[in-house]
This record gives structure tokens, sequence and C-alpha cells, in this order.
């Protein structure tokens, strides 16, 4: 009747075996990290078919003593950990005791180890498929070097399910890179089937990825840098050009163990858009310094997944240094660029205090005009408006193109506006909008609309997330029709639209607006409240700080079309501005606000 029987303990260790070793890459992810744990310096990797017939793995770390060499291949033997707290505690990559069992049971493995306390002898372990075969002294040098033959030998069915040897050894390849990158101080060398893959020189971080990637890929490397209470982010990301059709190149490791996480990706995604074009994939070497006993490594047996107690703090932090990293990449002359000359202000204005950027009033305006929405339809804004949105792919074409009749005729009005004498004093302004300056490699141009879209972006925003924007009441309240679901759409979103100086009543066929943000030009009043009906109904239940940033990008947009930089004593304070947002480098629709134009792009023009 009774039928329960324990599993013995080879077949458990199977068992174990099925989940953390699921091919010749496992074992030499394992073997590495042990080598990584007993503190090696130098680890040499010896392939043979790809795994197949033999993984040879030498290092020279702590080794072990006959006892715990004896002792290793039992499941559960581990130095690692010793009680519960100790789980919260790890600094090694292994905790489980579990790698050197599993590899035992399905493999032949000869172990030859020397305790780095110990002289004369070493130990020599041999196990087959779990069974020990010889337990004796053995000459060697101090550290440990382990051999793991026949992979799966008892276990044909895993045999038969390897790859070629191509794809098994891409796989080791791998595991080796993660390892060797995340470990730059250590010395490593790979060979396959006697030829040599990889020899690497400890270095640093820089040295290792480029040894690794190639000499070339040097200069396409942004260090990234960026320090918390809760977090440190160090490494590399790739250029925006460096970009590949494959992903690959991207690693994330925290504590120095590689692993993978999706949500943090979408991060350097994000900062990454419409930087590279779609379905490219930016490089990145990202490294988390993080108190152990905030992050779970136990979720997944070969402890690729991790999880973060402070994920959604740790996933603004990464975004913003990765955009602070391109953005200094992207400026990176005006690290060397001395503002004094490059701008070259004349001295009889230097000492003049700053004016503030001119809005212009549209006399033409006509509070009394009726706005007309086009009925249950959403518009080209509308979409691209939606697509600013955080976390979404953005596609600034449309929303450009609306823009830009808007914008033929402002520059048309500016140049009626601006006498000749003015505009030709001002040397370094292009039509009124690109400044250029002189810098050490060549000549930064500044997109001053951009420019000025970031400045009242943040300003907004950080005014915003503290108090009600200020609003102005209309002295002739605006009337604008809307059908039901615009108007529903207004509603649901009052408390928002409050705090951003939108005050309105319900109408029988649309809504009475009283007053609007005190940024908004009387006659921008009807554009502006068109495009707050465009993002207000094309949206899906947006989440409220998408919606923010929607409703706020556009009354940027709609600001920010009044504006012109005028005099020089003006572009210094401007600038200056300018350099005190954080991302300086890019507007708030994620296009480039400056780029460089090298001495190398301007000789190849003549
Ligand atoms: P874990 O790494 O989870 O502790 P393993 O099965 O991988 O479990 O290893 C068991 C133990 O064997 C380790 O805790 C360590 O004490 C010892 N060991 C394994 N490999 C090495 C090595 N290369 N050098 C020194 N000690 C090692
Ligand atoms: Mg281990």
């Amino acid at each position: 009747m009774d039928i329960i029987n324990l599993l013995s303990e080879q077949i458990s260790n199977q068992i174990a075996a099925g989940e953390v070793i699921q091919r010749p890459g496992s074992v030499v992810k394992e073997l590495l990290e042990n080598a990584i744990d007993a503190g090696a310096k130098s680890i040499k990797v010896h392939i043979k078919d790809a795994g197949r017939t033999s993984i040879l793995i030498k290092d020279d770390g702590s080794g072990m003593s006959s006892k715990d060499a004896a002792l290793c291949f039992t499941r559960h033997a581990t130095s690692k950990l010793k009680k519960v707290d100790d789980l919260y505690q790890l600094q090694t990559k292994g905790f489980r005791g579990e790698a050197l069992a599993s590899i035992a049971s399905i493999a032949h493995v000869t172990l030859k180890t020397k305790h780095k306390d110990q002289q004369d002898t070493g130990t020599l372990i041999e196990m087959n498929g779990g069974t020990p075969m010889r337990n004796e002294e053995c000459i060697c040098e101090h550290g440990t070097s382990i051999e793991v033959k026949n992979i799966f030998f008892n276990v044909p069915a895993r045999r038969t399910f390897l790859k070629s040897d191509n794809a098994e050894f891409t796989h080791i390849r791998n595991e080796f890179e993660r390892i060797c990158i995340a470990h730059f101080e250590t010395s490593f060398i790979l060979t396959h089937n006697g030829n040599e893959v990889y020899n690497l020189n400890a270095g640093n971080l820089r040295k290792r990825i480029t040894d690794v990637l190639g000499k070339k890929s040097n200069e396409n490397l942004v260090p990234i840098e960026e320090k918390t209470d809760i977090v440190t982010i160090s490494g590399f990301i790739g250029k925006p050009e460096s970009a590949k059709k494959s992903r690959g190149m991207q690693y994330f490791f925290v504590n120095n163990r590689f692993f993978k996480h999706s949500y943090f990706h979408h991060a350097v995604s994000k900062a990454f858009e419409q930087l590279i074009p779609e379905k490219s994939h930016p490089s990145y070497f990202i490294f988390f310094k993080i108190d152990t006993a905030k992050i779970d490594v136990n979720i997944h047996p070969t402890k690729t997944e991790i999880n973060f107690e402070e994920g959604k703090f740790i996933y603004t932090i990464l975004l913003s240094s990765i955009k602070q990293a391109l953005g200094k990449y992207n400026i990176s002359p005006s690290l060397d660029f001395d503002m004094e000359t490059s701008f070259d202000v004349p001295l009889s204005h230097k000492n003049e205090p700053p004016v503030e950027p001119e809005i212009k009033i549209d006399p033409s305006y006509n509070p009394f005009s009726k706005f007309e929405t086009k009925k249950g339809t959403s518009s080209g804004t509308n979409k691209a408006l939606n697509k600013q949105g955080f976390g979404q792919k953005s596609d600034t074409k449309e929303w450009e193109n609306f823009y830009a009749i808007r914008e033929e005729q402002k520059e048309g009005q500016t140049q009626l506006i601006e006498s000749e004498d003015d505009y030709s004093k001002n040397k370094y302004l292009v039509k009124n909008r690109y400044l250029l300056s002189n810098v050490k490699s060549g000549i930064l141009i500044i997109d001053t609309h951009r420019a000025k879209q970031r400045m009242l972006y943040d300003e907004m925003m950080s005014t915003f997330v503290t108090k009600p924007l200020s609003a102005q009441k209309l002295m002739f309240p605006l009337q604008i029709e809307l059908d039901q679901n615009e108007i529903d759409s207004w509603v649901e979103s009052k408390t928002l639209l409050s705090q951003l100086g939108f005050h309105f009543t319900i109408e029988t066929e649309g809504l009475k607006i009283e007053s609007l943000p005190s940024c908004v030009a009387e006659k921008d009043s009807n554009i502006c409240v068109q495009n707050i009906t465009n993002s207000l109904s094309g949206t899906e239940q947006p989440e409220r700080g998408e919606l923010a940033h929607a409703l706020i990008s556009n009354l940027v947009y709609v600001v920010s079309n009044n504006f012109h930089v005028k005099s020089d004593h003006e572009i210094e304070s401007f600038i200056n501005q300018l350099f005190t947002c954080e991302d300086h480098s890019f507007c708030p629709f994620g296009k480039p606000i400056m780029q460089t134009l090298t001495i190398e792009e301007l000789t190849t023009k003549f």
C-alpha cells in the first residue's frame, strides 16, 4: 500500500542538475563562479568539442583542503552560507552548494586542488556520474583545477538535446564574457580545441571591454556614473551610432553578478529613444552596487534574474544617468570649451544684467472668436502627443509637421519685426534660432528653440510637482464646442487640469474656459485648448504622470513658439540658464538640443 520512497542522493542530484546544468555553458558558468569566489587572479578555461568532450578550468584561488575536496561534491555542501541571515549578506556568486554535486552527477569529473596554506601535496578526486572513484594525494599547484568530461553521458536524452558545436560554444563564450567583463581585475584565457579565443590580462573595465569587443569599440564607450544612498551605478554605454541590429552587448551586473532585467532594460531603451533607429540595440555595460539585503538573488536557480526592492527608484536613476551621459557625450566639446572666449560676447555687454526672453503679443488676437474642434476624430497631433508619454515609443514626425506651418509663419513674422541691423549685429544667431559657437573640436550649434522648450518644461514640471501652475483669469471666457466624449475627458482630468491652470465649467454643448495657465499668451488660447483636448481624449486612461507630461509638453510647445533670443547679452544668460537644466542635451520631445560640426566634418565639405 505504501508507495512513497525517498530518492537516492544520486537521483536527486541528477534532477537538480536538470535545473542548474542545462548545457556545457552552464558548467563553465558554475566553475568560473567558483574560481572567482575562491579569489582567483588568473583563470584558464580549455574547451574541447564545445564542451561535449571536456571542460577544464584551472584557477589560482584559495584551493581546498583534502577534507573540503571530499565534501564539495555533496549536495548542499557550501562554504558560503552558514545561517539564514547570511543569505541577505551574500558577497559570493554561489551559495546553494548545488553546482558541483549536480555536475558530478551527470559527467566524469576530476578535481585537483591544493589549499593555499597546504605545502607538499594536494588532493585528487574523481567522480563518475555522482559516484566517488578516486580520492588520493597528488602533486599539483596551489589552487584548483576541475575537468568535466563526457557531459550527460548518463542522461542520453539531454546529450541528444544539445545543439551544434557552434551553438553550444556560443553559449560557453557568452557565459565566459559575462564573467570576465565583471571581473576585469582577473586575467582569463579561453581556448577551444587548442585554439586561443581570449587571452585577457587584468586591467580596468574599459580595457576589458575593448579586449573582448575589439580595439575599435574604445571610442564608442561613454562612461556613466551615479551615486545615491540606495545604489551606485557605473560602467559604460555605447554611443548611439554604435547601436547594432542584433542584441548582444547588453550587460547588467549587480554587485558584479550578471543579471537580466527587462524593466531596467526598458530604462536604457528609453534613454536611447529617438537617438537610434528603430529595431537597433544600444550596447551597455552597467554595474549596480547595492546593499545585498536589498536584492533577492534567490528567485532563479541559475540566478540571472534578480528582484530589487527599490526597482522603481533605480529605474529613474538609471534613466537619468544615461541621459546625462549621452548629453555629455553629445556636447563633449563643451567640456573643453570656455564660454567666455568661445562666445566672444562683446565687452560692452559683459556686465549688463540678463534680459528676460521676450514674449510677443499678437495684436490681431480676437478673444471672441469661436474655436472649432473636429468632433469625434483624433488628430495627428493627438496621436503624436500620446506617443510622447512615459514608456511609450515616440514618433515626433507628426508632432513636428503639425507645428511646421506655425513655425514658418512665425519665422516670417520675426523677420519683419527684427530690423536687418539687429540681426547682423548678432553674428552668432542663424535664422533667429540656431546659435553657433566656436569650440575646440569645431562648431557647436544650439537650437535655441528646443533649448527653450527644455527650460520651460523643467520649470513647469518642477513647479507642478510642488504647487499648481499660476493661472490667468480670462476677461472673456472661451466658449468651446466639444462632443460628449471630449467633455467627459476634460471632466475626468479636472483636478490635474486645474493644477495646470485650466479652470472651466460645463456648458450644454461644450465648455466655458475661465482661466488658462498664465504662461499661455492669449493669442494661443485656442490652439492650446485644442491641443489639450486632443491629448485628453486620445489617451486611454493614461497614468497621471504620463498625462501631466503630455499636457505640460503641450503647453511648452505653444509657449515656446513665441520665443526668440535677440541680443548678445541675452544669449549669454540664455546659455547659462540652459546649462543649469539637468538634461540640457535633449528637448522634452527627445530631440537633440545641440550638435557639433567637427573640424573633420567641415574639412570634408571643402
Ligand atoms: P557553492 O558555490 O554554491 O557554494 P558549489 O557546489 O559550486 O557550491 O561548490 C561547493 C563548495 O566547494 C564551495 O562552497 C567552495 O567551498 C568549494 N569550491 C568549489 N570550487 C572551488 C574552487 N575553484 N576553489 C576553491 N573552492 C571551491
Ligand atoms: Mg558554486
